[in-house]
């Protein structure tokens, strides 16, 4: 117990999203750095699917997502009872095996740092964590990114929750680009979309998604609901490579703390875009503030960004809280119907959560959606 057998300027506890692009964006800028990675998993990354919008003016974002991306679509498609929409705003994914595999080759030919898995860390200061079988490690800087399971439920959230499957069909699904929203099938617990990503001809990822109030994620119910939407399309599975799911908040309140050693950073640490319950957009942009420029000033720059995203969280925040208590269930697809008849400049960038204040003007001013309780909105928005 207690012997300390290494010293590192950074020590990032969880493989997941956030510190695994902390890692390879300190692989790229910082290659002098020892870093230590150390995830509880037999491998790092986890089991998802990480999609983003368009594509970044920032080289550096590029150097950092080009290598991980599997797949690039040069449009997406949303769906409502009352309208379709193609946006013609590229949309690009990979998968957790993709970020796994670039950590593996960039853990291989790094002096001085370390990549271990199947360690539990149990307790993280300012300069050090130990972890469950005893061992400790010294670092500069701490960057603990436990993830969303390390997070207890909020109550001042809605939740996205979705059970998701990555099938091969028997025959053809005909899509040659992402289905983003197709909101015309039953309104269930909140506003209900089916998502589907084609990877292939006959490939593809397809998830049934909820914006619900409450986190309960009923695996056996959502899984017939999802087979049922796939039947009803006419498609035939047969293979299921993977499942995934996730309950992931929706907030209207909190945010990122002021950053000391250790950081408490990645999705637990509020480090997301409450608008969607996603966290790529700000992870890339943590991880660039941790690698670009002096190791001196990595807590400088990070409190930056995170007084930038506090500047930016009200409004999306506002949103959620609009969503989720001024609109029946059944009632919520009409907000996404009639925030997909904006500009698909505006689109882009409130999904990479830099809407200007005349993007926050156009979303809430104009004829409201059906069902709001108007009375309810204007007292939020007072
Ligand atoms: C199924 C799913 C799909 C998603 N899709 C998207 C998407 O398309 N785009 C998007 O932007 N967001 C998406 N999200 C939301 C969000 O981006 C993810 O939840 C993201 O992975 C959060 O990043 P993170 O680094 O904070 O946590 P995670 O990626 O969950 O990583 C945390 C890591 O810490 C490890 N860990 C936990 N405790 C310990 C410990 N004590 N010791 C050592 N290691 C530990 C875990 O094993 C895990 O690997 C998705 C979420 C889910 C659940």
């Amino acid at each position: 117990m207690g012997i300390v057998t290494h010293h590192y300027t950074h020590i990032l506890v969880g493989a997941g999203l956030h510190n695994g692009l902390t890692a390879l964006a300190l692989r790229q800028h910082q290659p002098d750095a020892r870093v230590l990675l150390l995830e509880r998993g037999p491998r790092p990354a986890g089991n998802h699917t990480w999609c983003f919008h368009g594509v970044d003016p920032d080289a550096d974002v590029r150097a950092l997502l080009g290598p991980l991306v599997e797949h690039t679509w040069p449009r997406q498609e949303v769906v409502f009872p009352d309208h379709r929409r193609v946006v013609e705003t590229s949309y690009s994914g990979f998968t957790s095996a993709s970020l796994a595999d670039q950590l593996e080759r960039a853990f291989a030919d790094w002096p001085g740092s370390a990549l271990m898995c199947g360690v539990t860390v149990a307790e993280i200061g300012p300069d050090h964590v130990v972890t469950e079988d005893g061992r400790r490690f010294t670092g500069d800087l701490v960057i603990d990114a436990r993830g969303p399971g390390y997070q207890a439920p909020t109550s001042d959230a809605g939740y996205q929750k979705f059970y998701g499957l990555d099938v091969e069909l028997e025959a053809p699904h005909g899509l040659d680009h992402p289905l983003l929203m197709d909101a015309t099938i039953p309104q269930i617990e909140g506003f209900r979309f089916l998502y589907v990503l084609p990877l292939d001809d006959r490939r593809c990822i397809i998830e049934d998604t909820r914006f619900a109030l409450t986190p309960t994620l009923d695996l056996q119910r959502m899984r017939s609901a999802l087979l049922a939407e796939i039947a009803r399309r006419g498609w035939r599975v047969a293979r299921e490579r993977r499942e995934e799911h996730g309950v992931l908040p929706m907030t209207w309140s909190g945010g990122p703390e002021p950053v000391a050693s250790p950081v408490r950073a990645g999705y637990a640490g509020g480090w997301l875009h409450p608008g969607t319950g996603y966290s790529l957009p700000v992870a890339v942009r943590f991880a660039l503030a941790v690698a670009r420029g002096g190791r001196d000033q990595t807590l400088e720059r990070l409190d930056a960004l995170r007084q930038d995203l506090t500047r930016r969280l009200p409004f999306y925040q506002r949103l959620n809280r609009l969503l989720f208590q001024c609109f029946a269930p059944e009632d919520m697809w009409n907000v996404f119907t009639r925030f997909y008849r904006k500009p698909e400049a505006l689109i882009e960038r409130f999904y990479a959560l830099r809407a200007t204040p005349t993007d926050r003007t156009r979303i809430l001013l104009g004829r409201p959606p059906r069902g709001v309780n108007l009375g309810r909105a204007l007292a939020l928005l007072r």
